[in-house]
Order: structure tokens, then C-alpha cells, then sequence
């Protein structure tokens, strides 16, 4: 939680109606040194000008005014209100991410996940990515726990990114990138543990995950659920999906990431799945 720093308030209190100044934004996203920055429509005349001060006063190169994540690739719909580059690298528990803000969803409220992974895996493993992102939550396993990682990402901006920060944090020795939708994913019961690091539809992706786990394996099955059917779900799919492809399922851990909606959850299972 941030408060409006003086300084802000100060300079933009002299430019702005005495009734919009209490409206200004007390929070606000640093990724890199990118800024996202949620603005009232109130504020709408003011914008430019309000996100330039903000960006001088944080110390930013741009600022994008906090919108919505939208489709099957997770694309924020972000406007940009000053500044024109949005790549950036941001420095998260050691680890570097470069990526397009403007373009590219990555969320705050995930960060314990992030740093979760970092301690998740043994040197031993194989662990597949099926929705890898710029290496949100691969990157963290590759470079901490040394397991070596395969990571599909479908969207080829995306795509880039990943394959940047792999050489990056220098872990190109045991990470590697696949461009393709992850239900074209060749490899057959190789991982000792998948990430399924998506939303809305992520249970439409369980036959995959299985076809790529070994005869036992640990899943991270990520999912949005509506708040009455926890926590029933989203277990209970889960568990009846895998039963119809012959595994059998034991949850170790169930952890809210974050409210994605009203009254909607986005929760992570950790499931150890083995054939029976
Ligand atoms: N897993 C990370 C996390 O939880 O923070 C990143 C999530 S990101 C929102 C999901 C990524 O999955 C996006 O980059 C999207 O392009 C990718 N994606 C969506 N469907 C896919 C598919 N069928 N195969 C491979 N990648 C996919």
C-alpha cells in the first residue's frame, strides 16, 4: 500500500480543481521502471499531465493507466498516457524479467506464486510449463531449485520475451522454449511436474497435463472458481477428468492466489497424480 507522495500532491494541487486532487491515485504498480497507474474517469482531462508527474516524481519512463486482462493470451488493454517505451526489465527474487507492460499481463498478486516456485522443485526434475508467459513461474524454478524446465508459450511476443530472459538469467544450459500451443506439444510422460499457470479454461487442458506426466507426478493446476462452489471445486473436475484418463489424484496444498472477479477466486491446486 502506497500513500500520495507530497510532492505529487503538491504540483498537481496548483494545476488541478481542489475537488479532483483527493481523487488522485494513492496506489499504484512499478514493473521495472514502468508505472501502472489506476485512474478515475474524473481525472480524464488531467491524464497526461497527472502520469507525467507521476512518472517524474516515482521515477518512471512510462505510465500506463490500469485497464482489463483480456482473451486466451492474457492480453492487458492497457492505455498509454505518457512515455513510449514500455519494455522493461524487473528484478523479482533475483530473478530478471524482461517484458512489454503494455502488452503483456504481469500480475502483482502473484508474486508469492513467484516466489513460491523458487523453492518448489528438486535439481532432479523435469518440469513442464505448459502456459510459460515471459517465464513467470518457470523462471524461478530454472534459476533456484536448478531443475531443468521445458516452458511452452503459444503467443510469439511472448515468446520472444521468454527466450530472452532464459539467456538473461543464464539458464539456457537447462530451460528450454517451445513456440506452440501446448496441446501440440510432442512429449509423452516425461514431467515429474507441471505448471498450469492459466485461468477460465484451464480444466479443458487436464488431458494434456496427464499425457505429459509420468505415471506420478505433481501437478500445479491453477484455475478461477466462483467463491460458492469452493472448495468443492475446482478439485472435483480435476479428479473426475483424470479418473476418466486412469490417474488418481491427491491434493497436497490449496492456496488463494487472488480475487480475479466478484465473488470469483483464482486458487492453486498442488495435486500428486499417479497411474492406477
Ligand atoms: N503462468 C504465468 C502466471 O501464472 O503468472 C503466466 C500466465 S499468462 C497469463 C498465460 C500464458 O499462457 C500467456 O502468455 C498465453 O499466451 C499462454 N497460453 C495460452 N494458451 C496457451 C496454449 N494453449 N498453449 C501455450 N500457451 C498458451
Amino acid at each position: 500500500t502506497q500513500v500520495i507522495k507530497p510532492k505529487i500532491r503538491e504540483i498537481l494541487s496548483k494545476e488541478l480543481p481542489p475537488e479532483l486532487v483527493s481523487l488522485l491515485p494513492k496506489r499504484w504498480v512499478k514493473i521495472g521502471d514502468v508505472l501502472l497507474l489506476p485512474l478515475r474517469p474524473e481525472l480524464e482531462p488531467y491524464k497526461h499531465r497527472i502520469a507525467q508527474v507521476y512518472a517524474e516524481v516515482i521515477g518512471a519512463k512510462a505510465v500506463l493507466r490500469k485497464g482489463h486482462i483480456h482473451g486466451e493470451t492474457r492480453k492487458p488493454d492497457y492505455e498509454l498516457l505518457y512515455g513510449k517505451d514500455t519494455v522493461t526489465i524487473h528484478v523479482e527474487n533475483g530473478i530478471k524479467y524482461k517484458l512489454d507492460v503494455a502488452k503483456i499481463m504481469f500480475s502483482p498478486a502473484n508474486v508469492k506464486e513467484r516466489v513460491r516456485m523458487a523453492s518448489i522443485a528438486r535439481p532432479d526434475e523435469l518440469v513442464v510449463d505448459m502456459f510459460a508467459g515471459v517465464g513467470h513461474l518457470s523462471l524461478p524454478i530454472a534459476v533456484h531449485c536448478k531443475a531443468r524446465v521445458i516452458a511452452i508459450e503459444k503467443d510469439p511476443y511472448t515468446f520472444k520475451f521468454l527466450v530472452e530472459n532464459i539467456h538473461l538469467n543464464k539458464v539456457q544450459d537447462r530451460m528450454t522454449a517451445y513456440n506452440m500451443d501446448n496441446r501440440d506439444f510432442p512429449g509423452k510422460d516425461i514431467a515429474d511436474r507441471i505448471l498450469m499457470g492459466y485461468v477460465v479454461k484451464t480444466h479443458e487442458f487436464i488431458p494434456k497435463a496427464l499425457e505429459i506426466a509420468k505415471n506420478e507426478a505433481i501437478i500445479h493446476y491453477h484455475n478461477t472458481v466462483p467463491e460458492k462452489l469452493m472448495p468443492r471445486e475446482p478439485l472435483e473436475t480435476f479428479k473426475k477428468i483424470a479418473r476418466e484418463h486412469g490417474y488418481e489424484v491427491e491434493k497436497l496444498n490449496e492456496l488463494k492466489i487472488k480475487r480475479y472477479a466478484p465473488g470469483v477466486w483464482h486458487v492453486v491446486l498442488d495435486l500428486r497424480v499417479y497411474k492406477t
